[in-house]
């Protein structure tokens, strides 16, 4: 079992019982979600968890990331006072890093958004590059230049967001 399925299984095996009504399943919900939002996720469930009733079934429908902010939805209607819980933890994501759970905020790579701190923009950002040169290396000449031009423009425009924001 690799590292990341052992941190989830132990996550799913700690909400079981802190959260029993609302966690009911083994479902491998934090595999949708970067390991940034799942401490996130955790107090979202534990504070709902006293308001879910004791009914039988599974309580969560999905756990996803859309548009770059964490979507938590659960299989019945929730209350006013639950709906603001989840509220919250979305808002919350909109400023966690995804990846690695520092501040962040959203930032789009190729109409892709994120919420992602500098560091991880970065790393996403050369990665993006670099994906884009294996695919000039391999197949010659990949890209419409109109999507170099734009992914040059990205950088530049990332560079002097950074040199104003320090
Ligand atoms: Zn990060």
């Amino acid at each position: 079992m690799n590292t990341k399925a052992k941190r989830i299984k132990e996550l799913n095996d700690r909400l079981k019982l802190k959260c029993p009504r609302l966690w009911k399943d083994s479902q491998p919900y934090f595999s949708c979600v970067g390991e940034g939002w799942w401490d996130l996720i955790y107090r979202l469930c534990v504070k709902l968890e006293p308001l879910v009733s004791d009914k039988a079934g599974s309580a969560i429908g999905q756990i996803k990331e859309k548009f770059g902010t964490l979507r938590f939805y659960l299989l019945f209607s929730e209350s006013v006072e639950m709906y603001n819980f989840i509220r919250e933890a979305e808002e919350e994501s909109a400023k966690t890093c995804e990846e690695c759970g520092a501040p962040g905020k959203q930032r789009e790579i190729n109409h892709w958004v994120k919420t992602s701190c500098e560091r991880c923009h970065k790393k996403r950002l050369i990665g993006n590059v670099n994906s884009r040169l294996e695919l000039l290396v391999k197949f010659g000449f990949p890209c419409e230049e109109e999507e170099w031009s734009i992914l040059i423009k990205e950088i530049a425009d990332e560079r002097n967001n950074s040199s104003e924001s320090e």
